[in-house]
């Protein structure tokens, strides 16, 4: 199709699906997953690593934000590090001990340092990172029996959306790259 974008394509259709589903519950986990992955969509749009997260208090989302890593030109900017700066903002304090986390992607050990110094409560994922994740995958942070905070942890929650956005991205980004060397082949 002329002038589309596969990757844009795919998830206008999905947060079609998402909408309606996200009406249905509306205090569910998957409900506020459908935000943190929304945020993950303008991050790969901007063409940063689609990962996104959002803070939850009270049932309200109180902090969105997606990785932008490319913009700012900040390794630590990471969705979850953005997020909770801007809770911590809105809340007044940097205790968000009735807060949860929701992530696309399960939190590194940069992030998961973060989210045990500001004492979220929960942290909801939704696809692992056999690489790099610090909730489990490769080590557990989050949940140190000699840190003196720990957080519940729920993994897996919407995971296959919040990994094909990722598998997507990296997909996208080969082809061009194939193109561009195939080009200078010429
Ligand atoms: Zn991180």
């Amino acid at each position: 199709m002329k002038g589309s974008n596969r990757f844009t394509d795919d998830w206008t259709a999905r947060r079609a699906v998402a909408t309606t589903l996200s009406m249905i519950e509306p205090q569910s986990d998957e409900y506020f997953m459908r935000e943190a992955l929304r945020q993950a969509l303008k991050a790969g749009k901007a063409d940063e690593v689609p990962v996104g997260a959002v803070i939850v208090r009270a049932g309200k989302v109180i902090a969105r934000a997606h990785n932008q890593i490319e913009l700012l030109k900040d390794a630590t900017a990471h969705a979850e590090m953005l997020a909770l700066t801007q809770a911590e903002a809105g809340v007044g304090d940097w205790r968000l001990t009735d807060c949860d986390l929701y992530v696309t992607k399960e939190p590194c050990a940069m992030c998961a340092g973060a989210i045990v110094h500001t004492r979220v409560r929960r942290v909801i994922f939704g696809c692992a990172d056999p690489a790099a994740g610090a909730a489990g995958s490769v080590i557990n942070l989050l949940q140190m029996p000699t840190l003196n905070h720990r957080c519940d942890i729920a993994a897996g929650v919407l995971q296959d959306e919040c990994a094909e956005i990722l598998q997507s991205f990296f997909r996208e980004r080969r082809d061009s790259r194939n193109k561009i060397d195939s080009l200078e082949g010429d």
